[in-house]
């Protein structure tokens, strides 16, 4: 590793004002599952590496069933999924969280920086997409909102600027007849990128036969993860059901511009995007059925 300084911001202003001293020569550090392989790896160079994890407001989250969640961008993944209500309410968010590496890397990958890192395959992107989060943002400019589904610009690009660094996620309050999903492809069990992410989340009527919304999001089948937007208007109005969803799959494959490699030819992916639309829409509808 070439050497690098370290800072410890204890404030936002504190971490921008760092951030803005060193331009392209300084790095955000959160849980560092991914920023410290890269600089390892030299592959990245860093003059100063801010330290994100001692700013109180990035550690924490607030979530009231009135309100919403907003998740500070530090938060470890294994707080998210671990706690009841989250699950219930943002069960794609928790189903991501759950399988970034195994426990000792979700004891301290962030959600935040998953989303910041902007691969393509990352596995919390559709999730946060499919739930229409929205990132918030501090830089020397000021603060400012962008959805997560505008967030990531192309494979380990996104929109924030210099000096710029995500301080939370907001996600809206569920309601009744909510329910979301995420599931990956991957050819292991567990501990592998992901060869196509969905998550998909939707709202039924009442009666539960009918969606009302939905939004399916994709991961590892373009530059960067991608809303599947006329696959989710498809859904609006119509029935729950296999036939629906299957069409709704057959809407998504159209956005999928996906490479080969030695993870699967991009026939094979374009392929599961259409399988795993269905699962996920499955999944959800059932949890929106279960009040989960
Ligand atoms: C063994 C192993 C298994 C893994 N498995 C998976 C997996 O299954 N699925 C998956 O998606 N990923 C996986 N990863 C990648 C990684 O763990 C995740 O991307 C993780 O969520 C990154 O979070 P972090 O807090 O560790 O980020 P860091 O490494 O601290 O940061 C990641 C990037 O985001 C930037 N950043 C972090 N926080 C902010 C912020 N608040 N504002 C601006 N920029 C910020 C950093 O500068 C860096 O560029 C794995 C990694 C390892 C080592």
């Amino acid at each position: 590793v070439k050497d690098f300084e370290y800072a410890a911001a204890k404030t936002v202003d504190e971490a921008v004002a760092l951030l803005a001293s060193k331009g392209d020569r300084a790095k955000v550090l959160a849980g560092g599952t991914d920023i410290l392989v890269q600089l390892r790896e030299t592959n990245r160079e860093a003059d100063l590496v801010v330290d994100v994890k001692k700013i109180a407001e990035l550690t924490r989250y607030e979530f009231s069933p009135t309100a919403g969640l907003r998740l500070g961008a530090s938060v470890p993944c294994y707080k998210i999924y671990e706690d009841a209500a989250l699950l219930q309410a943002y069960s794609a968010l928790c189903d991501s969280a759950r399988i970034i590496g195994g426990w000792q890397i979700q004891s301290r990958a962030s959600i935040g920086g998953n989303l910041c890192n902007s691969s393509p395959a990352a596995d919390s992107i559709p999730a946060l997409i499919a739930l229409d989060a929205k990132a918030h943002l501090a830089g020397p400019g000021g603060k400012r909102v962008v959805a997560v589904a505008d967030f990531c610009t192309g494979p380990g690009k996104n929109v924030l600027q210099k000096g710029e660094l995500l301080t939370a996620l907001e996600f809206a309050a569920p309601q009744k007849g909510d329910g979301s999903h995420y599931l990956r492809f991957i050819p292991r069990d567990e501990m592998d990128i992901a060869v196509v992410g969905c998550g998909a989340w939707v709202r039924l009527d009442p009666s539960g036969k009918t969606i009302v919304a939905a939004r399916i999001a994709l991961g590892a089948v373009a530059p960067k993860p991608l809303f599947a937007a006329e696959a989710s208007a498809f859904l609006a109005g119509k029935p729950a059901t296999p036939e629906t969803f299957a069409q709704a799959g057959e809407l998504a494959k159209k956005i999928a511009t996906p490479i080969s490699d030695m993870r699967g030819p991009a026939e094979y992916r374009t392929h599961l995007v259409g399988v795993l639309t269905v699962r996920a829409l499955t999944k959800a509808v059932e949890r929106a059925g279960q009040g989960k």
